[in-house]
């Protein structure tokens, strides 16, 4: 019987077990399970499902009422006897029953229960987000060309590719743009892009639910993985840990993976030796702040998929957007969305007028970013030391915990890179920023004094 006929006969099975069964059972134990394979050699019919304590309450209480309305429905298919049996495997038995039941359904078992733990998994890559729509420039030419490398080889080319850039500067969008690429050319292969929270949450929710199996089932199985911003993970013992296995694991299969980061592998704070080589060891690539023309140009392509008309008044406002804000595409967008909505809104032509009326909020929202030397300011007052002090070369305790708290509020408070909060604390190195920023950080996981403090002084900063 084909999986097509089989899936039918299935659900007219479920629905008739439905109604014999409590909504809430239904819906915990059968809705879930799916049928692989009518075995008409053993008069079985095999069923799959994720959750192994399902299993174990399907065997003992409604094995029967299911196997009863499965002799109704597949009656003709199995040998008539209404003796057919259900068997119930779950994703870690899949490798027994390959074996018992050949090459052919052995390949179709394993392709339904791989798949039923990637179900919907393909649905979080944004459409929006694919080559076409990305726009080509000299800040972004050398990660576009890598990802481009590795879509169309994937783990071959470069494994693994490692993203790097600020906020808003396109590592999300080329992420989605390898995922669509390679399903596109290769719809069999295992394509998962994840946020580093929502692997975070999962590989927590199956350790705490004894689901890891099922988690490693999962993340060890995929063509590709690609996980998004992972700066945020490292701080997490065990998650990092986790992303280590599973790095190994897919990496020596071939498999190709993606990382995304707000800075390159060799500052990530927090994360041991082992993990940042391993980060390092493909290929980095890093997304810079476009230039003038770029930025115009993605405005422009985006008008363009948005259907807007460019007029010469969109044209002004794209030129003093591009012009004004320097950082952050997506800031940009945000900008440009809310010129055009503000002059729907109160009926006036879009130009560089209300371009610069609407910017205006949003850039004096800018210029109250603190500076370093406001936060020094007041560092040092709170710490009854001299400004100087932050900047020399003193090393007593009394000097140098507050210079690394006033470099930790720099790095927090404004979107200085680590270098240039170097040059504000007495020209000193990176590293030394970047040693300062990851104490504090330690500190303040244990230390309710010290956040309470920072605190305050965060306050004091912001006025
Ligand atoms: P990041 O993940 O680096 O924070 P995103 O990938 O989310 O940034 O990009 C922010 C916004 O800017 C998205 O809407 C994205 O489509 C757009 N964008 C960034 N770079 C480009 C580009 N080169 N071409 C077209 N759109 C871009
Ligand atoms: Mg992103």
């Amino acid at each position: 019987m084909n999986s097509k006929d089989l899936e039918k006969k299935w659900d007219i099975a479920k629905s008739l077990i439905a109604e014999v069964l409590e909504e809430l059972i239904f819906n915990t134990y059968v809705k879930n399970l799916k049928a692989v394979v009518l075995d008409k050699k053993n008069n079985t019919l095999i069923l799959t499902h994720t959750n192994p304590m399902a299993k174990d309450i399907i065997y003992k209480r409604y094995k029967s009422i299911i196997e009863e309305k499965v002799n109704e429905v597949f009656k003709e298919d199995s040998n008539n006897t209404g003796n057919l049996k259900i068997i119930v495997i779950l994703p870690d038995e899949v490798e027994k029953y390959k074996e018992e039941l050949g090459p052919r359904d052995g390949k179709r078992i394993d392709k339904i229960v791989k798949k039923s733990l990637f179900e919907g998994e393909d649905k979080l890559l944004n459409p929006r987000y694919n080559f076409k729509t990305f726009v080509i420039g000299p800040n972004n030419e050398f990660a576009h060309a890598a990802a481009l490398a590795v879509a169309d080889a994937p783990g071959e080319a470069y494994n693994p590719l490692f993203i790097y850039g600020g906020s808003g500067l396109g590592k999300t969008h080329l992420m989605n743009a390898i995922g669509h690429r390679i399903v596109d050319n290769n719809p069999e292969l295992r394509v998962l892009y994840v946020s580093s929270e929502q692997f975070t949450n999962e590989f927590i929710q199956a350790t705490q639910t004894n689901k890891m199996n099922e988690f490693k089932i999962k993340y060890r199985n995929i063509d590709v993985l690609m996980i998004d911003d992972i700066q945020f993970i490292v701080a997490k013992d065990r998650t990092v840990e986790e992303v280590f296995y599973t790095y190994n694991t897919l990496y020596d299969m071939g498999k190709q993976i993606v990382f995304s980061s707000d800075r390159p592998p060799a500052d990530m704070l927090g994360l041991d030796d082992r993990l940042k080589s391993r980060l390092a060891s493909g290929l980095t690539v890093d997304i810079k702040i476009p230039d003038y023309e770029t930025k115009v140009a993605i405005l422009k392509n985006k008008a363009i998929l948005e259907g807007i008309e460019i007029t010469d008044g969109v044209n002004e406002v794209i030129d003093v957007i591009s012009e004004r804000l320097k950082t952050n595409i997506r800031e940009m967008e945000g900008a440009f969305n809310s010129v055009i909505a503000f002059s729907k809104l109160r009926r006036k032509p879009i130009n560089r007028q209300i371009a610069k009326e609407v910017l205006k909020d949003m850039l004096s929202a800018q210029d109250t970013m603190p500076t370093p030397d406001n936060i020094k300011k007041k560092t040092a007052k709170a710490y009854s030391i001299k400004i100087s002090d932050l900047e020399g070369k003193k090393r007593n305790r009394e000097i140098s915990n507050p210079r690394q708290i006033a470099m930790y509020l720099c790095r927090e408070l404004t979107d200085l890179s680590l270098p240039q909060i170097g040059e504000a604390f007495g020209k000193r190195d990176h590293t030394t920023v970047l040693h300062a920023i990851n104490k504090i950080e330690e500190e303040k996981k244990f230390n309710d004094a010290l956040n309470e403090r920072i605190t305050s002084l965060i306050d004091e900063i912001n006025g």
